[in-house]
């Protein structure tokens, strides 16, 4: 298998000799089946079934593609599961911290697996839930950080809203389970299989007993699984002893790790200017179109004219790329290029297939960046266009 990081230079060429107008994001194919096939193996290898976390990557004109891999889609609400259900097919699941009561009957009707979030609300939505033919399933929060550099990321950290605590399991009494056929825990972000091995262990200790009725487990998101140095063999070890000891079926519901690396966002440079450094301002926005990169935040891989930018003062010329926008901080960060950028220069950001599309927004009247396809054929191919009604259109 060529490597990673070769493949995504030699692509490069064909995003920025397409004729689409700048911004625009696309969703590498090649790239994609990389990641889906090794999905899709270790899903097998591990006797597990894995979902598309859908608030992570969305983009439905792919999901054919995706659906010849993974088992179905796990939403974080009505809309999402719609989606899945309408254009992914496979199983559907839920987990909202909250279900409205306007919204449930129709959950409950799309959704074959539901998963709550406190005691009150698997009460609440017990009688319909079941009648509907659902799997309920409850969010346990098993109260053991692995991280520490994402706080916000972390449903373990103290006074935490998403989980069900050991303590409030057991105040609510054994009969409580009577109707659920599984637990869930989501607590990794950008995880090795070291991470969940260790959190099963806590999870275990705690909640191991009542395991032994349940149908199924479900380990949430956060696995990293297709990052190079992820350790598959550990994860289907993990896997493979929890269903031996307990006899539950498995899940893993990632959203990262099913497009890791295999998106880019096409850019152009619109000006240059100098005051003590070099700006270089270009037509795609930090806040509207990659917020995590301000949010989590991190510093993403731009490739210009087939060569990765460096870090700062690594390279002659030292630039710092900011958006069109009048928000002072919104600024992708401070890289060198070989060359200096000139005005009409096309930068290409990596990895933005993730957590970027589904958090997009139009602050400033900033135009949606197109959607687009590069196929294996190498063809680039625009799906979707956005113009002034889309901005329009949400505000009054
Ligand atoms: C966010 C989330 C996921 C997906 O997480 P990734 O980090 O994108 O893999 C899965 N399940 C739940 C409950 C989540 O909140």
């Amino acid at each position: 298998m060529r490597d990673y990081s070769t493949l995504k230079t030699e692509l490069i060429p064909d995003l920025i000799k397409s004729s689409i107008p700048t911004p625009f994001y696309v969703v590498d194919e090649e790239l994609l089946i990389r990641n889906l096939e090794i999905l899709k193996n270790t899903a097998k290898r591990a006797g597990c079934k894995i979902l598309l976390a859908q608030k992570a990557f969305s983009m439905f004109a792919i999901y054919p593609l995706i659906s010849k891999y993974l088992d179905g889609t796990t939403a974080s609400g009505l809309y999402e599961a719609k989606l899945g259900h309408d254009e992914f097919g496979g199983e559907t699941h839920i987990f909202s911290a909250a279900y409205s009561e306007r919204e449930f009957e129709e959950i409950s009707h799309i959704c074959g697996h539901v998963i709550f979030n406190s005691v009150a609300q698997w009460k609440k939505y017990r009688d319909i839930a079941l009648s509907n033919g659902c799997e309920c399933g409850l969010r346990i929060n098993p109260e053991h950080s692995t991280q520490e550099g994402h706080a916000i990321y972390d449903p373990c950290s103290f006074g935490s809203r998403l989980g069900i605590t050991y303590d409030n399991l057991k105040k609510a009494g054994d009969d409580i389970l009577n109707g659920i056929s599984g637990l869930h825990f989501h607590t990794l972000c950008e995880q090795n299989s070291d991470a969940l091995e260790e959190t099963v262990m806590a999870f275990e200790e705690k909640f191991g007993s009542y395991l032994y009725n349940m149908k199924w487990l479900n380990l949430g998101g956060g696995h990293h699984i297709t990052r190079a140095d992820y350790d598959i063999e550990r994860l289907i070890s993990v896997i493979t002893r929890l269903k031996q000891k307990y006899g539950v079926e498995i899940y893993l519901e990632p959203g990262e790790a099913v497009v890791l690396n295999t998106g880019f966002l096409v850019s152009e440079v619109l000006d240059v200017t100098e005051n003590g450094i070099t700006n270089a301002i270009i037509d795609a926005s930090a806040a509207c179109h990659m917020p995590d990169v301000l949010e989590m935040p991190y510093r993403p891989e731009i490739i210009k004219d087939g060569k990765y930018a460096e870090e700062p003062e690594i390279l002659p010329y030292t630039v710092r790329i900011g958006s069109a926008t009048c928000l002072a901080g919104d600024v992708i960060g401070d890289y060198s290029f070989e060359k200096p950028l000139k005005i009409g220069d096309k930068l290409v950001f990596c990895d933005m297939a993730l957590y970027s599309m589904v958090k997009n927004n139009t602050f400033n009247g900033m135009k949606l960046p197109s959607i687009a396809v590069r196929r294996l054929s190498r063809d680039v191919e625009l799906i979707k266009e956005f113009g002034y009604d889309d901005f329009k259109m949400r505000l009054s």
